[in-house]
């Protein structure tokens, strides 16, 4: 490393520092849970994307053990030389059927599956219209193909029109709509009644990333489509299996056989990048077993949303409203929102603060998130929590 490239990095880094932006992991000591032991002490966790609490179920793990004796270890190859098993096409099949869809193929994460899904469907005489608050791997997927792009403001229906109006009078062959199914920061979902009526206006094709919805949402949790009864309008499906599905890794994209077969030949992530080890396409395959009949999970994440907005509401926090297990408790400022982590860390309970620049100036928030391994007695432990922490920052009085 050159010396000047080294005082650069060095620069950056203080930067990071300075701007109080400096991301710092704490290790967890137990598997992950409702309850997980950071810093030799227990502590509520309510920041897992584990929202039907399968991250450490004995029938995931059971599973991944049975499939590491039967199957080994790894596949040391990509899925078209020597890395496909038949366990690989039962899982695509699987989450095909599961989420209504002619066939689904299986990325190293859904950061990939974003990655590699635009650029071989469609090219410099196409239009990608994308909501302005989608994920950073649609955003990167999007950056790596030639259409032309256009952003529409976050659930903004008159200005996803407008940029449909745009794409139509630039010429566009083919316009797909990419949206995320749910916006994580908010927990809102997007809008899909109205971008697939406008989509059907304009004769354009929508994508939804449904990677905080697919297990829960909608009946049997088949995700936000099937929630708001339009899935036969949305053509193509992202997802992962890295967090309501046990929480490991993995990603797919599900829609048309053509769109599947389209990519197995062209999607780079998937041609140049390892075939997922055969344990977790195991342990996948009974996650989807157990969500797919997991209506009592489902209704138990459901009644700890319900009970832990009230209680938080009752406390005096203020919320964003919603529906989705994704619960954001207002602060606004930013070192507030900061204390409030240190604090309720202090009480026990694990949380994360969101500031700018991942959330708008003004709208720092500590993100909660129910899931369903968290009993009655262990809402009201993470409530009373949540009492001290406000009263002792005076955001409650
Ligand atoms: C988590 C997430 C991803 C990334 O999924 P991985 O499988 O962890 O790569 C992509 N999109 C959205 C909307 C997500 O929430």
């Amino acid at each position: 490393m050159t010396p000047e490239f080294a005082r650069h990095l060095a620069e950056t880094l203080a930067e990071i520092e300075q701007q109080g932006l400096m991301k710092r992991e704490r290790p967890i000591a137990t598997p992950q849970g409702g309850h997980v032991e950071v810093d030799g002490r227990e502590m509520l966790n309510l920041c897992a994307n584990n929202y039907l609490g399968l991250a450490d179920d004995p029938r995931l793990v059971a599973a991944a053990k049975a499939s590491l004796d039967a199957d080994g270890y790894g596949m040391a190859s990509v899925r078209f030389i020597c890395g496909t098993k038949p366990m690989h096409r039962e899982l695509e099949r699987a989450l095909a059927r599961f989420l209504g869809k002619e066939d689904a193929i299986l990325f190293a994460a859904c950061f990939d599956a974003n990655g590699g899904l635009f650029e071989p469907l469609l090219g410099a005489e196409d239009a990608v219209i994308s909501d302005a608050l989608n994920h950073a791997s649609i955003i990167d997927g999007v950056r790596l193909c030639k259409a032309q792009r256009y952003r529409y403001a976050n659930s903004d229906m008159d200005d996803l029109e407008a940029q449909l109006k745009a794409a139509r009078a630039a010429g566009a062959r083919h316009i797909l709509i990419a949206t995320d199914g749910v916006f994580s920061m908010d927990g809102y979902l997007a809008k899909l009644p109205e971008i697939t009526a406008l989509a059907g206006r304009y004769d354009a094709m929508v994508m939804v990333d449904d990677c905080h919805a697919t297990g829960f949402m909608g009946p049997q949790g088949r995700g936000t489509p099937h929630h708001h009864g339009v899935a036969d309008k949305v053509d193509i499906l992202t997802g992962t299996l890295g967090k309501a599905l046990g929480g490991a890794l993995g990603g797919y994209i599900a829609g048309p056989q053509a769109v599947v077969d389209l990519l197995r030949q062209r999607a780079r992530p998937y041609l140049f990048s390892n075939s997922l080890p055969p344990a977790v396409v195991a342990a996948g395959l009974e996650a989807l077993r157990i969500v797919e009949a997991g209506d009592a999970l489902r209704a138990r994440l459901f009644e700890n949303a319900a009970y832990w907005r009230g209680g938080l509401q009752s406390l005096g926090f203020d919320l964003l409203p919603g529906e989705h297990p994704i619960v954001p408790v207002m602060l606004g400022d930013a070192r507030l929102s900061q204390e409030m982590a240190t604090r309720l860390y202090e009480h026990g309970v694990y949380v994360a603060g969101f500031f700018f620049p991942v959330v708008p100036k003004g709208t720092a928030r500590i993100r909660t998130q129910m899931n369903a391994a968290l009993s009655r007695a262990d809402l009201d432990q993470a409530l009373d929590a949540f009492g001290k922490a406000g009263r002792e920052t005076g955001v409650l009085s």
